[in-house]
């Protein structure tokens, strides 16, 4: 699987360049298995040789040995032989029987001082003038010796002549007669035959050794290498997880931003190039431009997918994602995911014009198909996607990072579902929206921000309550109008803090007031998303004011209830249950919107005040309100009418059965000290919504 994802050309040479560097060192170490193989056998046949050799030597000593002390145990008057006298026929048959046996080639022998008495070749005639002959060394040396074994075996080699022994020794003895030494003995003894059968089983010897050397070699270099393919295996594994995303085998941000690197800069010698070129060939047609651009793709609300249906069954459907993504780009381009749903496609050598675009919009098709769950039911996913063209948007990967992340923002301020190109001018709303939750952030610690309350009046005039709306006063900004510094927060997640701020303010204030005024509380659906804390934070400002709940209304706007979440379901329930009042908000300026009203525990309605503002100059608006207030009463529910600025839109209002009324006709949100039913109201009508000192 993680195979199959294998996304980019850079990463993959990138991948190849590291098993390339891996497998240098696998053949230097084949050369030197090799090279030691063959020092080692060579070392082998070198050591049998030795062997074989020491072996002969070893014989030929025995041999020599032996024949000295059959000499001087068995040759008669074997001292004068020594001393130099002319063998007796008996002796010189002696001899002459030694000489023709076995492998004696020939001797000589010495008197004790290692001078030459008598050649074997001529046994009847001594060596004239051996007294005057210098000693013989190496007789001279093995009479001195004590032991009745030669000093010294040297074994010689005989070339070209035809009846000679191929290799014979010599060898120098002392001969003893009983307890005095006789003299010494030269003996040359022909080991052609001995010499050719030790070699023939040393050399099976070496050759058994040889391919025992190299069995273990070969074990050997085979151990080695499977440890060597072992290592490379996990190299490349860590190579290949520094690289990728675990979940879904696309790259990973650091990959993405270093090969888009490089994708700007190779775009950016090309382009010169180009430019080389096109100077050089003056006239000719402009070629087409066809860029490099970066999408950012953002799945919407993911983090509640994974609430409701679960981590491993989120981790599913980003698999899913990246999977359909990979199918829509070429195998050029790239695809990475860069934090936990949100992915990034580096698009090589794209038509900017049509083709970008319709490629945002295939890939927002695919993420919108339906999806089954593992658990039966399906999901629909949303995405926003921001497109940023090198060149035009940015010349850096970071400038062009940046700007399809401003333009994915923009996207969204669209809806789900939107892509939209970067905006120079998105870069500066962001530097301002910095700012402005820096500051929401100090004014909510510092306690900056107020309440204004708006009242509500039922079709006859009573006043019934209040509804509270946030209001942030600016040193330099003036009032910040609500709508933009809670959307701040519902992005920064400040919302929660700010959320928790209305309701004990809130509450506080509405318990000063005569029951059974009520006041009503705008929740953000963050707010209500959170579920369990909301109630909390709903109880405990109760109880810390000490309102009771039924003088609590909050209300919340149709776009929380688009995803049919059943936490948010019960959620509405635990507060209905608590005693507090629901009013859905806004209505009429959603999507269906009556579908959702027999659905939820509402006990208001409020009608948006863009209908008001057209009562009575389309007549179909006036049906529209007329249809809801009676939808709404057979559901048993309260009707509100927002925006009431004139006389007319208030008498048509009642006239069409609306509950309530709300609007600057009536009263304009003022600070808690101007409201309507505090006594004496002195001020008379109020023309301006009053700024607090
Ligand atoms: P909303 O809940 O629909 O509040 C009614 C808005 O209409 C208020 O704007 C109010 O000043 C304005 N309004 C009332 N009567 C009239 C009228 O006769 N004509 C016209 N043209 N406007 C009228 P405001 O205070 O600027 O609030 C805007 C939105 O900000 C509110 O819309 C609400 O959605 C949000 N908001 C305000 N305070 C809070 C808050 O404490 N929490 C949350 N979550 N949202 C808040
Ligand atoms: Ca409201
Ligand atoms: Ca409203």
């Amino acid at each position: 699987m993680l195979k199959q994802l294998l996304p980019s050309r850079a990463p993959a040479a990138a991948e190849a360049a590291a098993r390339g560097a891996l497998r240098a060192p696998g053949w230097v170490s084949w050369a030197l298995w090799l090279l030691a193989a063959v020092v080692a056998i060579g070392g082998v046949a070198l050591v049998i040789e030795r062997l074989a050799t020491r072996h002969l030597e070893a014989d030929a000593a025995r041999a020599s040995a032996a024949w000295a002390e059959h000499i001087g145990r068995s040759v008669q008057d074997v001292d004068l032989v020594f001393g130099g006298e002319v063998p007796s026929p008996a002796a010189q048959d002696q001899l002459t029987a030694i000489r023709g046996t076995a492998n004696l080639l020939r001797f000589r022998l010495y008197d004790t001082e290692g001078r030459l008495v008598l050649l074997s070749e001529s046994l009847g005639t001594p060596v004239a003038g051996a007294d005057e002959r210098a000693p013989h060394p190496m007789a001279k040396a093995a009479a001195a010796s004590t032991q009745g074994q030669p000093l010294a075996v040297q074994l010689h080699r005989s070339t070209g002549q035809a009846d000679a022994p191929v290799i014979y020794s010599e060898a120098y003895v002392a001969v003893w007669h009983g307890r005095t030494l006789a003299g010494v003995m030269g003996i040359e003894l022909d080991l052609t035959d001995t010499a050719e059968l030790t070699t023939a089983s040393f050399r099976r010897a070496a050759g058994v050794a040889a391919a025992a050397m190299t069995l273990l070699l070969a074990a050997g270099a085979a151990l080695y290498l499977q440890r060597v393919r072992g290592h490379r295996r996990t190299e490349e594994r860590a190579h290949y997880l520094a690289q990728h995303d675990v979940l879904t085998g696309v790259l990973n941000r650091d990959s993405f931003r270093a090969a888009l690197t490089a994708a700007c800069a190779a775009s950016a010698s090309h382009a010169s190039d180009a430019a080389d070129a096109a100077g050089g060939a003056a006239g000719a047609d402009p070629a087409p431009v066809r860029r490099l651009a970066v999408l950012a793709v953002d799945l919407n609300r993911f983090s509640h997918i994974n609430d409701s249906h679960g981590l491993a069954t989120g981790d599913r459907l980003l698999r899913d994602v990246a999977q359909q993504l990979r199918s829509l780009v070429r195998r050029d381009d790239l695809l990475a995911r860069l934090s936990g749903d949100q992915f990034a496609v580096l698009l090589r050598d794209i038509d900017t014009g049509a083709d970008l675009g319709a490629q945002a919009e295939r890939m927002l098709a695919a993420i919108a198909e339906p999806r089954g769950l593992p658990q039966g039911g399906k999901v629909q996913l949303t995405a926003c996607v921001g497109a940023a063209i090198l060149g035009v948007d940015g010349h850096s990967a970071e400038a062009l990072l940046r700007a399809a992340d401003l333009a994915l923002q923009r996207a969204k301020t669209h809806g789900a579902g939107r892509w939209s190109y970067y905006d120079a001018s998105l870069d500066q709303a962001l530097q301002e929206r910095r700012q402005l939750t820096q500051e929401l952030t100090e004014a909510l610690a510092q306690d900056r921000l107020r309440l204004h309350f708006q009242p509500v009046y039922d079709g006859a005039g009573a006043l019934m309550g209040y509804e509270a709306l946030a209001r942030w006063p600016h040193a330099q900004r003036g009032f910040v109008p609500p709508a933009q510094f809670v959307a701040i927060a519902e992005e920064s997640g400040l919302i929660a803090e700010l959320g928790r701020w209305v309701l004990r303010a809130a509450c506080r204030e509405a318990a000063s007031w005569p029951a059974p005024l009520h006041v009503a509380v705008n929740l953000s659906p963050a707010q209500v998303r959170e579920g369990a804390e909301l109630l909390q934070v709903v109880r405990e400002a109760l109880a810390t004011a000490g309102l009771p709940a039924s003088r609590l209304e909050v209300e919340i706007t149709e776009s929380l209830l688009m995803g049919h979440d059943d936490q948010v379901l019960a959620t509405l329930h635990s507060l209905t249950e608590m005693g507090v009042r629901i009013a859905m908000d806004d209505f009429g300026t959603g999507f269906s919107s009556l579908a959702y009203l027999w659905r939820y525990p509402f006990g208001k309605v409020k009608i948006d005040r863009a209908f008001t503002q057209r009562l009575g100059s389309d007549a179909k608006v006036d049906l529209i309100v007329r249809s809801i207030v009676r939808l709404a009463h057979s559901l048993g529910m309260r009707v509100n009418a927002e925006g009431v600025e004139t006389e007319q839109q208030r008498a048509a209002l009642i006239g069409h059965g609306c509950d309530e009324l709300q609007g600057y006709l009536l009263g304009k949100p003022q600070p808690a000290e101007r409201l309507a039913h505090r006594e004496p109201v002195a001020l008379g009508p109020v023309r301006g919504e009053l700024v607090p000192a």
